[in-house]
């Protein structure tokens, strides 16, 4: 999933431009009817707890935490506001907030998923606990200038920018680097949300109370963690762990809502088992994510799916075959003449078998693969999309019976 440069590049931009937007519609803020403006809050709220229930649904507990957190940070926010009574423990909790908050959020990044009311889970929960009660006891006990102490980092709620101390924002930063390194690495969206929740509390932090933009932003980072369950969810429903190509479950709504023109292309790497046996299981992956993301690639706007094991179909909605065969060889070509640079120590294997088999390796591991094309039409459009799917499959298997490495269709 999100394994080529662009596609890791989106876990960025996606949360960056929904950001700008937000940004370029702050002036206009005021535009809106006053009731509109009013509500805005309870809106943060609306979408933390639409987040809470979807993660809680999904069972996406990295997302749970983190939302839990910045409930936690609106609502103690909304009590400074309020004025009142204990106003100035309120303040203290916001200033030992201003650290906990990236913190925690950074350290939820590194974890894994682990499920929300699972063992773990319930560790994850005391954690957070021991915390809130760590902090009670800090702003009970505190001395009386704590007081001052924490007015001075924060807000002066009648509309002055957050005094924060010069230390929080570096913190921020450090953070965020993780946070980044972790969602390019990982290729997580989750992880790409939570660097966007890092981002809009720099920009809470910085800006502020009374002009709108801490509610608007809080209202984002909530809606990137939202989305990023649905959209994490989604992924998984409709696409394959390993390599990130829509699954086989996605391939058969395509077939069903095909129309009067379009071509299948099979396509089975070759000698694949070979490479594993050689290499080791590890590698075979390597190799095939690599070659799934050129078969993604492929022009004439075809679609590609993971059929099962090394076989990948490619659909071409209102092509004939005649159409698609430049862009198909274009991929065979393309993918016999990649030399496929692999990372990490593959199982060693020193039978002389593995040796023999090492035929399209160089010495310093560079593995090339070949892929074999079925390719069929409904040129005659009275067959059904599985008859051409069995058709295509039968071409698939002329390729191999030819000798491998090249396309065949009818
Ligand atoms: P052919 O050219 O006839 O297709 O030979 P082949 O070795 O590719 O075909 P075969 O069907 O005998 O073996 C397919 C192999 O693909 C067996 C299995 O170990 C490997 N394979 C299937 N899925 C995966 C996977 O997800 N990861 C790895 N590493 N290997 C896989
Ligand atoms: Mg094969
Ligand atoms: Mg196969």
């Amino acid at each position: 999933m999100y394994g080529t440069f662009g596609q890791r590049l989106m876990l960025f931009l996606f949360p960056a431009t929904l950001f700008a937007a937000l940004y370029a519609a702050l002036p206009y803020l005021g535009l809106l009817p006053p009731s509109w403006r009013d509500s805005l809050p309870y809106a943060v709220y609306l979408i933390l707890a639409l987040g809470l229930l979807l993660s809680f649904h999904f069972n996406r507990s990295r997302v749970f935490f983190v939302l839990l957190l910045l409930l936690a940070f609106c609502w103690n926010g909304s009590l400074i506001s309020s004025g009142g009574e204990g106003g100035a423990a309120f303040l203290r909790i916001d200033g030992i907030l201003v650290f906990l908050l990236p913190l925690n959020i950074t350290l939820f990044c590194l974890m894994r998923e682990k499920g929300i009311f699972s063992a773990p889970g319930r560790k994850r929960f005391v954690f957070l606990a021991l915390q809130a009660l760590a902090l009670m006891i800090v702003v009970k006990t505190g001395r009386a200038d704590a007081q001052e102490v924490a007015g001075s980092w924060l807000h002066s709620v009648e509309g002055g920018a957050r005094q924060l101390p010069r230390w929080v924002l570096p913190l921020m930063g450090g953070c965020g680097v993780i946070v980044a390194g972790m969602t390019y690495v990982r290729r997580s969206l989750i992880d790409g949300a939570f660097l966007a929740v890092l981002a809009a509390l720099a920009i809470v932090y910085s800006h502020p109370a009374a002009d709108g933009t801490q509610t608007v932003f809080l209202f984002g980072a909530g809606l990137i963690l939202t989305a990023s369950v649905l959209q994490d969810s989604h992924n998984m429903a409709y696409r394959d762990e390993l390599t990130g190509v829509l699954s086989r479950r996605a391939l058969n709504e395509h077939l069903n809502g095909l129309g009067r023109r379009y071509v299948i292309a099979m396509l089975d790497l070759d000698h694949f088992k070979r490479l594993n046996d050689s290499y080791g299981h590890d590698v075979g992956d390597q190799v095939l994510r690599l070659t799934a993301a050129k078969i993604q690639s492929v022009g004439g706007g075809g679609r590609a799916y993971r059929y099962g094991g090394e076989e990948f179909a490619i659909v071409f909605s209102g092509k004939s075959t005649e159409n698609v065969l430049a862009c198909l060889e274009e991929l065979r070509a393309s993918i016999a003449a990649y030399r496929f640079a692999i990372r990490g120590p593959s199982r060693p294997v020193p039978s002389r078998q593995g040796k023999k088999n090492r035929c399209g390796a160089d010495a310093d591991r560079n593995i090339s693969v070949t892929v074999s094309i079925g390719v069929a039409g409904n040129a005659d459009e009275k067959k059904s999309p599985r008859e051409v799917l069995v058709a295509a499959d039968t071409e698939l298997y002329r390729a191999k019976q030819r000798g491998r490495n090249r396309i065949s269709s009818s």
